[in-house]
């Protein structure tokens, strides 16, 4: 990929990734305590991981999730592409009127670049940002609500997964690398996101109707201990999810991951919540090995049945 780097003042590396010049900085500085996982550690992992994880961003505005002092440190969702970005680095209008511009993460320097500004979070709407009305999937959000856990959100995974096959729809799967899944059926083909917000809606209420004591659509934070919420509401235009491939800022650098249908059922076979919980170096090594899981995601063209 062709990173390389001259030490220049303390504190400061010029590298050169993919023939563009950027500096990083602090790169000692650790941004995970509670696993020791550096800045230098995050931009490798991103570096890295950017083969698998730039289709996933390919003209998506991203949000960036900011944490300049580490995941203990204060924080900021950012929509705006900063000021003092290189100017290599592609920008999209978002919005009608006034609007803003968002970064478009299209590059390996682009995303080392997020990376060395501790952008440990990359956020992205369903659309592409030159067609912002038309979302390229559903996205079934899975929150469990404690006591229940990410199996409980495995078991109803696995039902979304049979109720979309039995109307002709493949979805594709990945931890949300917090505390849920998240579920995502491709579409590629023409729908709005009033469209897809109301189809997952839909088969929301299907499940939480066969089996209420486990699944609420209800948005209510009361309605949901023990259950798993189906959060539609997160095909909203204006919403983003965490992108495949990014790390969470949470004590450790937790990764949301791309899983097989048959990881999650053998870890609700297991009861093994633990085997679905993957780290940046793990990460690494599983691309390596499987290829990007989410690949359907990218292009699989299917159109919606009315489900209402
Ligand atoms: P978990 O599995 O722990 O729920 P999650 O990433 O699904 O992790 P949610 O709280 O369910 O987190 O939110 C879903 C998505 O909504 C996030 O991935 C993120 O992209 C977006 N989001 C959540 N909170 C905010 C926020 N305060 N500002 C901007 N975007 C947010
Ligand atoms: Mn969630």
């Amino acid at each position: 990929m062709g990173v390389g780097s001259t030490r220049r003042e303390p504190g400061e590396v010029r590298v050169h990734v993919d023939g563009r010049e950027l500096s990083l900085s602090n790169l000692d500085k650790v941004l995970y305590p509670a696993a020791g996982f550096t800045k230098a550690q995050v931009v490798d992992y991103y570096a890295r991981v950017g083969p698998w994880m730039l289709p996933h961003l390919a003209g998506r505005v991203v949000t960036m999730s900011r944490y300049p002092d580490g995941v203990d440190g204060p924080s900021f969702f950012e929509k705006r592409c900063p000021g003092h970005r290189p100017a290599w680095v592609a920008t999209a209008r978002v919005g009608d009127g006034e609007g803003y511009e968002g970064c478009l993460v299209a590059d390996l320097p682009s995303l080392v670049w997020a990376a060395n500004l501790a952008a440990l979070e990359l956020h992205t709407p369903q659309a592409r940002a030159d067609e912002p009305d038309r979302p390229t999937s559903v996205v079934f959000d899975l929150d469990p609500g404690p006591p229940a856990g990410v199996l409980e959100c495995c078991r109803v995974a696995l039902d979304l997964r049979a109720l979309l096959e039995a109307v002709g729809l493949i979805a594709v799967v990945k931890t949300s690398g917090g505390k849920g899944l998240h579920v995502t059926v491709p579409l590629h083909t023409r729908t709005t996101a009033e469209e897809t917000k109301a189809f997952a809606r839909a088969a929301g209420q299907l499940l939480a109707r066969r089996e209420p004591d486990r699944v609420t659509v209800a948005m209510r934070r009361d309605a949901r201990p023990g259950k798993v919420f189906v959060d539609w509401s997160q095909n909203d235009r204006h919403k983003t999810t965490v992108c495949a491939y990014s790390l969470r800022a949470g004590s450790r650098p937790a990764v949301s991951t791309p899983v097989s249908w048959d990881e999650v059922a053998g870890a609700l076979r297991d009861g093994d919540p633990g085997v679905l919980v993957f780290e940046a170096p793990e990460v690494l090594e599983r691309v390596g090995r499987l290829g990007d899981l989410a690949a359907d995601a990218l292009d699989e063209e299917q159109e919606l049945p009315d489900l209402a």
